[in-house]
């Protein structure tokens, strides 16, 4: 793993990261350093200076400073920026890809393919989709422009750190803004990558700039700095509902990437062993740190035992392990905080009546280092109980069965969250009607493959605002109408 160093050692030995700012790196006036923990092993394997009030007022000014001529920069000559990014994001792809594997815990394999490459194809869309885009059109007798919001306050989870980071700052940048980015201070190595690359390849100074710090002490500072023009947020819905609020006194624009509770929904006609093993292989994606993951499985009740014995065998193929391993398809958690988290709420399932079929809260076999927590799934899980309202953000399937369709869909909307939904059954049409039915910013139809360029995001407490393609580039976009 190489991430971005100013040279300098931590008092351990460690290299330590610097801020990026004006297009270079340099030494946080915070004095403070931030441990990064590998999740295999729970020991620091880096740390990264925690940028102070200081630090968000310099790269605020920075990303202040190079507005104006950003914004004028014309679009193709953006879309070249972009892709010449997007080409060394590929170059490096392996690196990106070790490096959150270790960071996050997620399977390498997982990590080439999802983590690594769906921010690489989400950046040539972005490009690609840049070089016809309509900034201007009519409407009456007026001429409609559509401006840069300005600088933008971008602040990023640990779940996807690459994928959360470029779909904001690519779209950004594409709109003509420039960005102060606050990443993740559970997984920040990559968005220091990130700024490496955004250095070699000639990005000009100022439009992107990156620090790492803590939520309520950057991250607020960046949410409340004046010359921010918008805050762009991914993550829990309890910090979505504190940045709203800060952001309200200045009446900054925000957009709200949260969480989830995602249903899948299956119908008394579909094939149930094939949903049961899709919606497996999707819930324990990450080891359920996906804030789509299809975690409430509904099904008929006369199918209910089939749907279990297909998602016990299913689960008991995912080889638990070192995430650096070729073979591991479960890697441990991101942090010891999450798998505390995660097990408490396996407790909560089994002190409030679900059946255990599979996992449980106690360590695996032999990983008693590392944030590893077993693939667990619980059925005669009631819609009412915790695991089954919560978002867990773990491998944790709750099976709930339900007597009619009116119900299912009844369950299906019965929680805060309206982010991800899955509809299966035999019938296309029908499946299409249900998927109508619930509310969620994305639907798949019998496993229909998730889109990095179709509008994405959530509807009640998963937020508002939508990330991919040119959904994502118009939440940095204002329409201005100059009447003629
Ligand atoms: P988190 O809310 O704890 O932190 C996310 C980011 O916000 C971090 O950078 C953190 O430092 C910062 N932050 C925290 N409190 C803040 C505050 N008061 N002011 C400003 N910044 C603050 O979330 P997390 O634990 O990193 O990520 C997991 C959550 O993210 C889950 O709930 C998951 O569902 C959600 N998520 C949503 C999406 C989506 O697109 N809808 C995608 C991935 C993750």
């Amino acid at each position: 793993m190489t991430h971005p160093t100013d040279g300098r050692a931590s008092s351990e030995g460690r290299p330590w990261s610097p801020i990026f700012v004006d297009g270079e790196f340099r030494s946080a006036h915070g004095p403070q350093l931030i441990p990064v923990m590998e999740a295999a092993s729970g020991t620091v394997m880096a740390e990264v200076a925690d940028a102070d009030s200081q630090d968000v007022d310099s790269a605020v000014r920075s990303a202040a400073r190079a507005l104006a001529c950003w914004a004028a920069t014309p679009p193709a000559q953006r879309a070249d920026h972009l892709e010449r990014l997007q080409k060394a994001m590929e170059d490096r792809s392996e690196d990106f890809a070790r490096t959150i594997s270790q960071e996050v815990g997620t399977p390498i394999r997982q990590s080439r393919a999802v983590q690594v490459g769906n921010p690489i194809t989400i950046t040539g869309h972005i490009a690609q989709t840049l070089r016809t885009y309509p900034f201007e059109e009519h409407i009456d007798s007026c001429l409609v422009l559509k401006e840069p919001v300005g600088v933008v306050a971008a602040i990023t989870p640990w779940n996807y750190p690459l994928q959360q980071v470029v779909a904001k700052v690519a779209a950004a940048l594409a709109a003509g803004s420039t960005v102060v980015l606050k990443a993740s201070e559970v997984a920040p190595l990559t968005a220091l990558m990130l700024a490496e690359l955004a250095a070699e390849t000639g990005l000009p100074p100022g439009v992107l700039n990156v620090l790492v710090g803590r939520g309520p002490t950057t991250g607020e500072a960046l949410v409340r700095h004046p010359a921010v023009d918008k805050v762009s947020f991914t993550g829990s819905t309890r910090a979505g509902r504190r940045i709203s609020e800060l952001a309200a006194d200045t009446v900054k624009p925000v957009t709200l990437e949260l969480g989830g509770k995602s249903a899948s929904l299956v119908l008394e006609d579909a094939n149930v062993a094939m949903a049961a093993k899709f919606v497996v292989y999707n819930a324990f994606l990450n080891s359920g740190q996906t804030c789509t993951a299809l975690t409430r499985l509904l099904v008929p009740a006369r199918l209910a035992a089939e749907a279990v014995e297909v998602a016990v065998a299913t689960a008991a193929k995912l080889p638990l392990g070192d995430p650096l391993d070729e073979a591991t398809r479960l890697g441990p958690l991101a942090s010891q905080a999450q798998q505390e988290r995660v097990r408490g709420y396996i407790e909560s399932g089994l002190s409030e009546g679900a059946r255990l079929v599979v996992g449980g809260a106690d360590p695996p076999d032999g990983r008693d280092l590392g944030y590893y927590v077993k693939a667990t799934i619980f059925d005669q899980v009631r819609s009412n109980m915790t695991i089954a309202q919560e978002e867990i953000f773990g491998p944790v399937l709750s099976i709930i069965a339900y007597d009619s369709e009116e119900e299912a869909v009844a369950i299906a909307n019965g929680t805060a969250y309206g982010l991800a939904a899955a509809v299966w059954s035999a019938d296309q049409d029908r499946a299409l009607a249900f998927a109508r039915r619930l509310r969620a910013g994305t639907v798949e139809i019998n496993g229909g493959a998730f889109s990095t360029s179709a509008p994405f995001g959530g509807v009640k407490q998963s937020g508002h605002g939508r990330e991919f393609g040119r959904y994502g580039i118009e939440e940095f976009l204002v329409p201005k109408s100059l009447q003629l």
